[in-house]
Parts: structure tokens; sequence; C-alpha cells
């Protein structure tokens, strides 16, 4: 079968298409027909040596895919062939088919695409984290949200306007914040607005936003603690800036700011609290308050041109790979 593996890490075009043999599902797992690939920037990082864990060469990226359960390994009960599910592995989704532990494995509302499924557990659950088990966020409070066109972001505004919540968000161009209102975002503010930081205090009411998803770091991390309002809660998500952030403990002291990392895998970890937040996204698909959105999709022949856009900040909503 065709997939793409990585021999050494780096920038995107190290990806190359290869012929690799069928994976066979040993005990516990399912192999599944590989509909389609969602793209995180946590992939990029991965392939370029940078993720949260180390990568090991040579292997096949890709975390977060749809598809059909094809075949299935000793011992699986609770899933069928030819079912469609959502899966969250390490590795190993950019390829025709792919083995996964059938524990890993999340339930697909039945109005989603192959594509919206594969767009939905990392960020949808991020989102849900975010907003709700560790930002605590409730009704009629506001929240900023960064690279708010992103998978995430996209995830973030309509998860945020189903609590009741007010949005912030942020972008880098005008097309990007077009979207943003379209799904919900009531105040939108070009992420280089030279007024920036004063005009996200003032659209919260003057004395800032009491929730932050903070997702770009470096120099930006600053600007968010100048956001925050007092007693306000940053969720540290992601760092696509690739740039170190300064914090200085005595600030978040002088006006009670909490600082709190947020990183799904290892929330994941927690069966219960997986399926409760499943569950809680599964009613919001179900009853159309969100709908994962499906951004560019590229065949698996140009896997790295994909990665390279999400990089370049070319896409909105979650890169798709079809194989
Ligand atoms: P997105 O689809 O949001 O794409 C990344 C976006 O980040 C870009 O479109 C861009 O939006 C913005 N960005 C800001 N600064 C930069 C920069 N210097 N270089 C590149 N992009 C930049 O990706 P994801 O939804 O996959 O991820 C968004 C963020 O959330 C990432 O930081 C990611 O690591 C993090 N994340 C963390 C998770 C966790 O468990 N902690 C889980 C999921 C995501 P714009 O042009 O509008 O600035």
């Amino acid at each position: 079968m065709k997939a793409i593996r990585v021999e050494r890490l780096g920038p995107p075009d190290v990806m190359e298409l290869q012929d690799v043999p069928v994976p066979t599902p040993g005990p516990g797992e399912v192999r599944i027909e590989v509909e389609a690939v969602g793209i995180n920037f946590a992939d990029v990082l991965s392939v370029a040596g940078e993720y949260l864990t180390r990568t090991r060469v040579p292997y096949t990226p890709g975390m977060e895919f749809a598809g059909i359960v094809e075949s299935l390994g000793e011992g699986v009960t609770g899933v069928q062939v030819g079912q469609r599910v959502a899966a969250l592995g390490g590795s190993g989704a950019l390829a025709r088919y792919s083995v996964v532990n059938a524990a890993g494995l999340i339930p697909v509302p039945e109005n989603l695409s192959g594509a919206q499924a594969a767009a939905f557990p990392v960020s949808y659950f991020t989102a849900y984290h975010g907003l709700k088990t560790l930002g605590r966020g409730v009704e009629g409070e506001w929240v900023l949200v960064q690279a708010a066109a992103g998978a995430l972001g996209t995830a973030s505004i309509q998860l945020a306007r189903a609590m009741g919540m007010h949005v912030i968000a942020l972008a880098s161009t005008d097309e990007k914040l077009a979207l943003a209102r379209d799904l919900g975002a009531d105040v939108t503010i070009l992420q280089d607005d030279p007024d920036r930081v004063q005009k996200v205090r003032d659209a919260a009411g003057g004395k800032g936003v009491p929730l932050i998803l903070e997702v770009v770091g470096g120099k930006r991390f600053q600007e968010s603690l100048d956001m925050a309002a007092p007693q306000g809660r940053i969720i540290v998500i992601g760092n696509a800036s690739r740039e170190q952030a300064n914090l200085r403990p005595v600030e978040l002291m002088k006006r009670n700011l909490t600082v709190t990392g947020l990183w799904l895998t290892s929330l994941m970890n927690d069966r219960a609290a997986t399926m409760q937040a499943a569950q809680a996204l599964a009613g919001l698909v179900g009853s159309g308050q969100v709908t994962p959105q499906v951004g560019p999709t590229y065949p698996l022949a140009d896997s790295a041109r994909a990665f390279q856009d999400l990089l370049d900040r070319k896409t909105t909503g979650k890169v798709i790979i079809e194989p």
C-alpha cells in the first residue's frame, strides 16, 4: 500500500510517498481503511522533531483520522467491521490502512462525513477542555480565541457560542476574520493591529478578558497577560510562533491571574472524562450547533504541500489529506 514515510526529521519536504506492507492488527487492535486524515500543527512539529514527545524515525506521520473498520484483531469486542470510526493514535495515519488500539476509537456522530469526522477529535476535544473542563467558562462570559480561523480556532468559536459565551477573535487576515464572524464571533480584530491590546480589553468591557485560549506563544504570550482581566484564566494550548515566552510569576500575583497548561494527549488518558466530553460534543454535533470545518483537502502524494500550507498560515479550518 502507499504510505508517507519520514526517514529523517526536518521541514515538510522530508516526507516521501513509499510502498509499504499492509499492517496486521495484533490482539486488541483494529485495521481501518483510512478515508481522511486531519492534519494538526502537532504533525508539522513532529516531522520537524520539535513536538512535546520525541519522534522516532523512520515512521508514518498522521495522528488523527477517520475511516471504516476493515479487520479486527484477537479479542476485540464492541466494534463492527464496516463501521465508521474516528481514531487518535500517535502516528501511522497517512496511509491507505492504519492499525490502532480498539480502546482508543472515538464514536463518530452519524451526520458527519469522513472528512468532518477526521476534523473532529483533536480540535473539538481540545476546545472542550480549554473552554469548559480547565477554562471553567460560563454563559455570558467573554473568551479570546487566537488563530480564530484555524482548526482549533473555528472549533473554539462554535463551542463557546454553544455555551452562551461571547467571543473575541484574533486572526492574521480580513478573510480569516470574516470566517470567524460567520461562525459566531462577536468581535474580530486583526492580530497585527497596532492597538490590539486596547481593542481587546475594550471589547470585553474595559477591564480585559476573563478567559484566553493562548496558542501563539512567544512575545504574544506577554500580550495575553496584558489582555486578561483581573483574576483572568489563560489556558496555554500551543506555541505556533515556536518562540520562547517569558513569564514573570510576580505579574500573575499582582493581578491574580491563573495560567493553566493543556495537552490533549495526556487528558485523553482519563477515559471517563473523554467519554463524557465525547457525549457532550456528539449532542452538539447532532443538534447542528457545531459543525467541524473541513479546510483544504489534498491527496496523499501532496502531503508535504499540505503541511507547508499549514505552516505558512495559508489554511483555514482543518487541513485534510485523503489517501
Ligand atoms: P491551525 O489550523 O490553527 O493553524 C495554525 C494557525 O496558527 C495559523 O493558521 C495561524 O493563524 C496561527 N499562527 C500564529 N502565529 C503563527 C506562526 N508564527 N506560524 C504559523 N502559524 C501561526 O492549527 P491547529 O488547530 O492544529 O493548532 C492551533 C494551535 O493549537 C497550535 O499552536 C497547536 O500546537 C495547538 N494545539 C494544541 C493542542 C494541545 O493538546 N495542547 C491540541 C490542538 C492544537 P493566523 O494566520 O490567523 O495567525
